[in-house]
């Protein structure tokens, strides 16, 4: 996917939501980490000038990490750091998530956990810019903007001008 795609797709991504949406009135986008905010900010961007609305941006972090320290048992612990979006007001308000690849959907689970600790959100949406397939829990995504089956021994370089200098999707053997 190069970067005419990938602005066609995140197009069709800002069209999709407002089309679901029914505008925008009572949503929020939230980016998850790096990336994820990065393509929030975009799509607020694009709703912005498709409706002339302003879209507030959120954002979120899920950190995980193991913890082999606790017991004889390695545990795996995900930690979640939502001080950035502390401030947040979500309550009652229908969230879009925002991540650049969804693979087991543990991190956006982690997330949700994290929206959850902050308000009752109306309803949570979600979307991706790539689903690669291999989930582990039951959650799908609501936009996609490419799905590209992978091999568990393929990961997606997804490149970003914000923080890469150009815009690009590639698969790559591990
Ligand atoms: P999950 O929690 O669903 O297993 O993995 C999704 C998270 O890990 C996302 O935040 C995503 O950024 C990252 N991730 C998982 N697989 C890939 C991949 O193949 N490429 C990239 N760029 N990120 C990945
Ligand atoms: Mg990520």
């Amino acid at each position: 996917m190069d970067a005419t795609g990938m602005r066609r797709a995140l197009t069709r991504i800002a069209h999709e939501i407002l089309e679901k949406n029914k505008g925008f009135e009572n949503c929020m986008l939230i980016g998850i980490r790096t990336r994820g905010i990065y393509l929030a900010n975009r799509i607020a961007e694009m709703i912005m000038e498709i409706e002339n609305v302003p879209a507030p941006v959120g954002e979120i972090d899920v950190t995980r990490y193991r913890d082999d320290r606790s017991g004889k048992q390695e545990q795996a612990v995900e930690q979640v750091e939502a001080s950035k979006s502390a401030g947040m007001d979500i309550q009652n308000k229908k969230l879009i998530l925002f991540d650049d690849v969804l693979f087991t959907g543990r991190t956006v689970r982690a997330a949700m956990d994290a929206l959850m600790d902050l308000g009752r959100p109306k309803m949570i949406q979600l979307a991706v810019l790539v689903d690669r397939g291999h989930r582990e829990l039951p959650i799908r995504p609501d936009y996609v903007g490419k799905n590209i089956p992978t091999s568990r021994l393929e990961t997606i370089e997804v490149l970003l001008s914000e923080v890469d200098g150009t815009d690009q999707v590639v698969i790559s053997q591990q």
